[in-house]
């Protein structure tokens, strides 16, 4: 009755959802590794947004961080108060957006100039990770606006810097000391497109960078010196092949059940056809299954480099980006998980199947320090992708989702 109640009040909302996301959309929140100024502009908007919603108390975390303008990545916890404050409800979610990409790219809407098109909000950020964030935001709105009290306090925070290892984000907010072990925590930042999907565990991340230093000389005397691309090129596929070769095991419990090892991100070289390179830097981003250990997988592609500087003479350099080692156990009967297939089966009638993902989340962080977070959401994996979208129908449902959670 009082569920019914709840969700027939974020119907209400949705015109005033669909609003607040164009409007945190509209304020890019690009951290600094990415030619971005953090998300210090779209935090104080959303203060605004939480000051009138009701919440009980807006605490502010700030990182210094002195590549931002503000000097600040800003946290964000707003409260709403429960019967009891022993155990906490926690939703978390982030503020931050990965650059768009190739403009022209993007058809549907500019990236930061959000388009409500077939109950379609798109723009960068609307599901990654803007969807979620309104979805809690308007839970907890619809929750004081009927005059109700959850049995535990319920603490929505927003983060920063989740794109980029979470230093300056969730992390920072650990260090704190503000969860505890158990608090019950929900990460809506993955998910599949029915919403009947609960993941309890993810993968360990390796993203690194390879450099290689040649010399650089005219293309017709290649003799007289050393060609990096090539050598790149070389030692790039000499990893693709020693990873998957060597890691293959299968993992059914996993949304892509095997570890994945894939080059990403190349770097510009040369001007010219007629030069030959004389550096060349390829990125690789692997997501490995829990059951290997990334220092180990490390200390392998740390041999197969220096087998190519010996056979070749070129330098290589390898620089570590972000080494999360995943726990190995993950808990499927969690209270928190429990909960959630509850809420999930009382306000969409979903019977929930619960396992592994990629990885990457905050979830991971909190996993870390011994707290079973569960990763939940109802999206259609278009995150950093070109006209990214987020559905109404499923803001307004995982909302419903939200509300009945934390009222549980
Ligand atoms: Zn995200």
């Amino acid at each position: 009755m009082q569920n019914q109640r709840l969700f027939n009040e974020i119907d209400q909302l949705q015109t005033e959802m669909v609003d607040t996301l164009m409007a945190l959309i509209r304020l890019p929140a690009i951290g600094p590794e990415n030619g971005g100024d953090g998300e210090n502009q779209k935090a104080e908007k959303l203060i605004q947004i939480l000051q009138d919603a009701g919440f009980d108390k807006i605490e502010r975390y700030d990182a210094e961080d002195s590549r931002a303008s503000s000097g600040k990545r800003p946290n964000i916890i707003a409260y709403c108060r429960g019967e009891t404050d022993a155990k906490r409800f926690w939703i978390v979610t982030h503020l931050d957006v990965v650059p768009p990409g190739e403009e022209q790219m993007w058809t549907m809407s500019k990236p930061f100039e959000p388009q409500l098109k077939d109950n379609r909000v798109y723009g960068r950020g609307a599901e990654d990770n803007g969807q979620s964030l309104v979805a809690s935001l308007f839970a907890v709105k619809a929750i004081k606006r009927l005059g109700l009290k959850p049995k535990r306090t319920v603490a929505l925070a927003f983060v920063a810097d989740e794109e980029q290892g979470s230093t300056w984000g969730v992390q920072h907010l650990i260090g704190k000391g503000l969860f505890k072990k158990d608090d019950l925590i929900v990460v809506p930042d993955g998910g599949g497109s029915d919403g009947g999907f609960i993941e309890v565990a993810e993968k360990s991340v390796l993203w690194f960078k390879i450099c290689t230093f040649g010399k650089q000389v005219h293309a017709s005397l290649p003799n007289t010196g050393l060609n990096a691309h090539r050598v790149g090129m070389q030692v790039a596929l000499a990893l693709d092949k020693m990873l998957h070769e060597k890691y293959p095991l299968k993992d059914e419990q996993f949304d892509v059940p095997w570890s994945t090892f894939e080059p990403t991100k190349k770097e510009k070289n040369v001007d010219a056809v007629n030069i030959i390179p004389g550096e060349d830097t390829v990125y690789f981003d692997c997501r490995i299954l829990p059951r290997y250990n990334v220092d180990e997988v490390l200390s392998q592609i740390k041999r197969v480099t220096a087998e190519f500087e010996k056979e070749t003479g070129a330098k290589i350099t390898l620089e570590l980006l972000q080494k999360q080692a995943a726990p190995e156990t993950n808990d499927g009967n969690s209270h928190v998980a429990i909960l959630l297939k509850k809420a999930l089966w009382e306000a969409r009638g979903l019977d929930a199947g619960v396992g592994g993902i990629g990885g990457g989340t905050c979830a991971a962080f909190f996993r870390k320090a011994g707290i079973p977070a569960v990763v939940w959401s109802t999206v259609d994996e278009v995150a950093h992708q070109p006209n990214e979208y987020s559905k109404v129908e499923n803001m307004v449902n995982d909302a419903k989702v939200f509300a009945a959670l934390v009222m549980s």
